[in-house]
């Protein structure tokens, strides 16, 4: 552990990843310390019902990390990366009939929508025809000089917006509703709030653009494509190594922590100055996730058999349901809660044994709760299909307090990185031109508590990256 490098990189998820295999780009001598015992964080994939069955530990569907431009720009399917389209991207299945269906095809989708054809195509057509300029926009900090500035103008007029406000003025049919809110409640945030709309308007564009992808055989798949081309690149990968303080690490120019704020404050200690220590520790976590992971002898028995050809779900019968589930979260586990739901397996047979199934969901819970909110779920996940519980084998329940034992930076369950709410959404962890660095010269951020926050991009690392080469190696990369 002692030989001195020109960084070392402490966390291996994919933030922390990503960061290491852009320095180890430029050259620099680049050693990744990994706590848990496998490297992935936010992106593992392990066996934890039924012999035989891979369960995504965390994240399961990836339209960022596809649209990210930076995965875009790494051969990363010359290091065994290969990504899984389902025929439909996002599915919102109904109490009664047919269950709204987000296809590539915005006519496709528009045709489902009945009276809200028009309107769904009028905020649809210009997101796609953007995207392309839009993305590397989005997936950058705030506070960066907009290559495209009235197409960035342009979405955030609507983005500001709340999902619930602008739902109710645009679309008629309470179906349509029912899925922006769904697609909204990636927010973690109620949907009355301004920019919650937001997610809403992202994920239409990358339905319509790059799709809903899985990683085949487990998301793990992107971390291990990762840390393959880091080594390639020369870079060291070494798990099992908790850092607890900046003493333990081998001399190097610059360290870059994939953590959370508070975990940098501990670990960094007389190294940061008081007032950004304090600045760290008032960082502010925001409502958890509660997540089951299924083993199941058959596919799930959706009303609507469409649903079958979705990757991703999103459970609540009305817009007025899921909004009164995403007020619920932070206070209490609500009795219809809003779920999240990925279906692997039927694109991606290999994660469970012949005619078997996995299934994933969560729901948003208060942060830190010790409550089971596995009945609420598993009632969600029954007025959609029918006969669900009667399928389930095994069933892994990871409340917020297993997410944080298994991965620190989870914390209270938060699996945002931090709370959504404005400032810290989407300042994080404070308003600053380089969120990234700190000030000691040495020491960056990179975590999904700097921008552009949570999710599956490496867009956080890739930008402390891009900071430690400027300010620590003299690089104009
Ligand atoms: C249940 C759940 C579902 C999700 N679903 C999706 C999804 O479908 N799509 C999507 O895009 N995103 C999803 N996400 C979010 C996504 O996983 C995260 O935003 C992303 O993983 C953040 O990456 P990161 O590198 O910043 O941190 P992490 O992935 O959390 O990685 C941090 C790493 O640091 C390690 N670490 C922590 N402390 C130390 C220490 N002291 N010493 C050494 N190592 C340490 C951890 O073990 C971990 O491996 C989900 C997250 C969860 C929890």
């Amino acid at each position: 552990m002692t030989h001195a490098r020109d960084v070392v990189v402490v966390g291996a998820g994919p933030n922390g990843l990503a960061a290491a295999v852009e320095l180890a780009g430029h050259g620099l001598d680049v050693l990744v310390l990994e706590a848990a015992d496998e490297i992935g964080g936010g992106t593992r994939t392990a066996g934890i019902t039924l012999p035989g069955f891979r369960h995504d530990l965390c994240s399961a569907i990836h339209p960022l990390a596809v649209a990210s431009p930076f995965f875009r720009s790494l051969p990363l399917h010359q290091h065994g990366l290969e990504w899984v389209f389902p025929p439909v991207d996002v599915a919102h299945p109904q109490l009664d009939g047919p269950a709204v269906l987000l296809t590539r095809s915005i006519d496709d989708t528009a045709r489902g929508l009945g009276a809200d054809a028009d309107a769904y195509r009028r905020i649809a057509e210009p997101l796609a025809e953007r995207a392309e300029r839009l993305l590397p926009e989005l997936l950058d900090h705030v506070l960066h000089w907009p290559r495209h500035p009235l197409d960035l103008a342009r979405f955030g007029l609507d983005a500001l917006r709340s999902a619930v406000g602008f739902a109710r003025a645009r679309f008629r049919e309470p179906r349509t509703r029912a899925h922006w809110a769904g697609l909204a409640g990636h927010a973690v945030l109620p949907l009355e709030a301004p920019l919650t709309n937001s997610f809403a308007l992202m994920f239409t564009l990358l339905a319509h653009t790059t799709g809903f992808p899985l990683a085949r055989g487990g998301s793990q798949r992107i971390a291990e494509a990762l840390a393959s081309l880091l080594r390639a690149r020369g870079g060291e990968l070494r798990t099992g190594v908790r850092v607890e303080s900046l003493a333990e690490l081998p001399p190097a120019r610059a360290v870059l922590l994939d953590l959370m704020p508070r975990a940098v404050a501990r670990i960094a200690g007389e190294r940061l100055p008081p007032h950004f220590t304090d600045a760290l520790l008032a960082y502010r976590h925001g409502t958890a996730s509660f997540k089951l992971d299924f083993a199941l002898d058959g596919p799930v028995p959706w009303k609507d058999p469409a649903c079958a050809r979705a990757g991703t779900l999103h459970l609540g019968a009305t817009l007025e349901e899921i909004a009164l589930a995403e007020r619920d979260a932070p206070s209490r586990v609500a009795l219809r809660p809003y779920v999240l739901v990925a279906q692997h397996t039927p694109f991606d047979p290999s994660r469970a044994p012949a005619g078997a199934h996995t299934l994933w969901a969560y729901a948003h819970v208060p942060w830190a709760s010790g409550q089971d909110a596995s009945d609420a779920i598993v009632g969600q996940l029954e007025r959609f299909a029918p006969g669900f519980r009667e399928r389930v084998m095994a069933v892994a329940v990871s409340g917020p307090r297993e997410l944080e034992a298994r991965n620190p930076n989870l914390v209270g369950g938060d699996i945002s990185g931090g709370a959504m709410t404005f400032p810290q959404f989407p300042f994080r962890p404070r308003v600053a031109l380089d969120p990234w660095a700190t000030p000691d010269p040495g020491l960056f951020l990179c975590s999904s508590a700097t921008p552009p926050g949570g999710g599956v991009h490496g867009m956080c690392g890739f930008h402390a990256a891009r900071s430690a080469l400027r300010r620590r190696f003299g690089r104009r990369p």
